[in-house]
C-alpha cells in the first residue's frame, strides 16, 4: 500500500531524534525537522542555509569536513560523538549518525543526531561506581564472596584471599576452598546454618566462626550471605555474601568469658561457673535417670601454711593440690575451686560406692604429695563430703548442702577422711520417690 500523501513529511516531522539533510560539497543544513530545532535551541531561520560547521565545535574547518565527507561516502552508517554549539554559548554532547544518498541526480547526507549528555552522565557514574566498588573489594576490610550453586565456583574477593594470607590469584575458586578452611568444630553448624538459608528457614545466611588461613592458624569471621539469583525453577542459583575478620574482638569475648567463668589461680572453674554446671548437671541426670555424685574437699589447717610459710607458698599449694586432684578424675567429671581452699568435684553417673572409692583415692594422692620443693611444709591432708543427687538430695542447692554437711562432719571426726551424707540421713530419697514427689519436671 503506498505511504499516504504528506506522511512523510509528518514522520520526517515529527521523529523524536534531531535529523538535518545536509549539502556534502558546502556543508550547509538544507533542512532539519522541530526536533532539530528544540536540540539546539534556535529558530529554523538560524539554521536552514547555515553550515554544521558553525554548530559544530568539534569539527574544525573546511579541510576536515572534507576528509569527513569521504569517510561518511565510504561507510554506510557513520558515526560520530561530537558537541553541539547552543546560543547560551554551552555545548551539548551527540552522537550523529550520518548516511548518504543520491535523490534526482543530487548527494545528501542525512544526519541523525542525539543528544547523549544523559547517557554520558550515566556512564561516569557507572565508571566511578565500578571504581567505588573495585576499591571496596580490594581495600575494604570485609572480603566478599560470590557462590554459583548450580557450579559450585566460588569468588572469593582479593581482599577475603588476603585476609586468609593469599595472593588475589592463589585461591581456588571453588566451594570446596571455603569449605576445607571452615574449622572442624564449627563446620557442621556453619553448614546447617547455610542450608536452612538455601531451604528458606532463615532470611539469611549469618554465622560466627573459624576459618583456617594460609599459615594454618584460626581467625574468627563473621560472615553473612544472602540468595541474589534463582534458576527459572525458583531454585537458589547463586548466593553473595561478606566476611569480616572479627579475631580482636572475638579474642577479647572468649577472654572475658575465661576470665568470668575461671579462677585465675588455679585455671578452674570458679564458683560462679561451678553453681551454673551444678544446676545443668542435676537437670541432666534427673531427666536421664543417673546419679550425680559431688565431692567437696576442703585442705586442712591451710590457715597454718599462709601463716608459717606466707601467702605465695599458700598459692603454690592451692595450685598443686588442684592439679593433683584434676590429674586423677575422669575427662567427664568437672573440677571447680568454689572457695579459698575448697574444691568441688561433679562426677556425672557416678553412684555412691564408686564416689566414696574416688574420694579415698584422692584423699591418699593428696596426702602422698612430695613437697620436698618447700623446705619445712608438713604433709598436707584434706577432708572430704560426699552427697549423691538423687540418693541423698534432689535439688541442686540441697545437694550441695548435703556434700557440705557431710564436709563439716569429716572435720569434726578428725579430718583427713572421707564422709557421705548418708551418715546424716535415715532414708535416702532415690528416684521413685524423686519422680513422686515432681512428676511434671521429667518431661
Ligand atoms: P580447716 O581444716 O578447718 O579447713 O582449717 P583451715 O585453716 O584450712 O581453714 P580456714 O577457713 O581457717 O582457713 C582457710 C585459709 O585459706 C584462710 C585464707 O587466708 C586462706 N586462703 C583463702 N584463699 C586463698 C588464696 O587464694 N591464696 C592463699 N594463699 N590462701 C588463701
Ligand atoms: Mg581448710
Ligand atoms: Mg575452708
Amino acid at each position: 500500500m503506498p505511504m499516504p500523501h504528506g506522511l512523510c513529511t509528518a514522520l520526517f516531522k515529527h521523529l523524536p531524534d534531531a535529523v538535518f539533510l545536509i549539502d556534502p560539497d558546502s556543508a550547509h543544513i538544507l533542512d532539519c525537522n522541530d526536533a532539530a530545532l528544540t536540540h539546539l535551541g534556535r529558530q529554523r531561520s538560524e539554521v536552514l542555509g547555515q553550515s554544521v560547521l558553525s554548530l559544530q565545535t568539534g569539527v574544525a574547518g573546511p579541510d576536515q569536513w572534507r576528509s569527513m565527507s569521504q569517510a561518511i561516502r565510504a561507510s554506510d552508517n557513520f558515526v560520530h560523538i561530537g558537541e553541539h554549539r547552543h546560543p547560551s554559548g554551552s555545548s551539548v554532547p551527540v552522537q550523529l549518525h550520518i548516511s548518504h544518498f543520491v535523490h534526482d541526480g543530487r548527494e545528501y547526507f542525512l544526519s541523525t543526531t542525539r543528544n547523549i549528555s544523559q547517557r554520558q552522565a550515566l556512564e561516569r557514574d557507572l565508571h566511578s561506581r565500578d571504581a567505588q566498588l573495585r576499591y571496596a573489594l580490594n581495600e575494604a576490610s570485609d572480603g566478599l564472596w560470590d557462590w554459583n550453586l548450580l557450579t559450585n565456583e566460588v569468588y572469593f574477593s582479593p581482599q577475603l584471599a588476603r585476609m586468609l594470607g593469599y595472593g588475589p590469584h592463589e585461591i581456588k575458586a571453588t566451594l570446596e576452598t571455603w569449605l576445607s578452611k571452615v574449622h572442624p568444630e564449627d563446620s557442621l553448624w556453619v553448614n546447617r546454618a547455610k542450608q536452612e538459608h538455601i531451604d528458606g528457614q532463615r532470611s539469611r545466611f549469618n554465622a560466627e566462626y573459624r576459618l583456617r588461613n594460609r599459615s594454618g592458624h584460626y581467625l574468627w569471621v563473621h560472615d553473612r550471605g544472602r540468595i541474589c539469583e534463582r534458576d527459572a525453577n525458583g531454585q537458589p542459583a547463586r548466593m553473595i555474601g561478606m566476611v569480616h575478620n572479627i579475631t580482636d574482638k572475638k579474642t577479647i569475648e572468649l577472654t572475658l568469658q575465661a576470665m568470668a567463668s575461671h579462677d585465675t589461680l588455679t585455671g578452674l572453674h570458679n564458683r560462679r561457673e561451678c553453681d551454673l554446671l551444678l544446676g545443668r548437671q542435676v537437670d541432666l541426670c534427673h531427666r536421664l535417670e543417673i546419679p550425680l555424685g559431688l565431692c567437696f574437699l576442703d585442705i586442712d589447717n591451710f590457715k597454718s601454711v599462709n601463716d608459717d610459710f606466707g601467702h605465695a607458698v599458700g598459692d603454690k599449694v592451692l595450685r598443686r593440690v588442684a592439679q593433683t586432684i584434676a590429674g586423677e578424675v575422669r575427662s567427664t567429671d568437672d573440677l571447680s575451686r568454689c572457695g579459698g581452699e575448697e574444691f568441688l568435684l561433679l562426677c556425672t553417673d557416678t553412684p555412691e560406692p564408686d564416689l566414696l572409692h574416688l574420694a579415698e583415692k584422692l584423699r591418699s594422692k593428696i596426702a602422698a604429695i612430695n613437697w620436698d620443693d618447700i623446705a619445712g611444709l608438713p604433709a598436707l591432708t584434706c577432708s572430704f563430703g560426699v552427697a549423691v543427687f538423687p540418693d541423698h538430695a534432689d535439688t541442686a542447692e540441697s545437694l550441695f548442702i548435703a556434700a557440705e554437711s557431710a564436709l563439716t562432719r569429716a572435720k569434726g571426726l578428725g579430718r583427713n577422711r572421707v564422709e557421705s551424707a548418708s551418715a546424716l540421713m535415715s532414708t535416702p530419697i532415690g528416684f521413685q520417690r524423686f519422680k513422686a514427689s515432681s512428676p511434671a519436671d521429667l518431661d
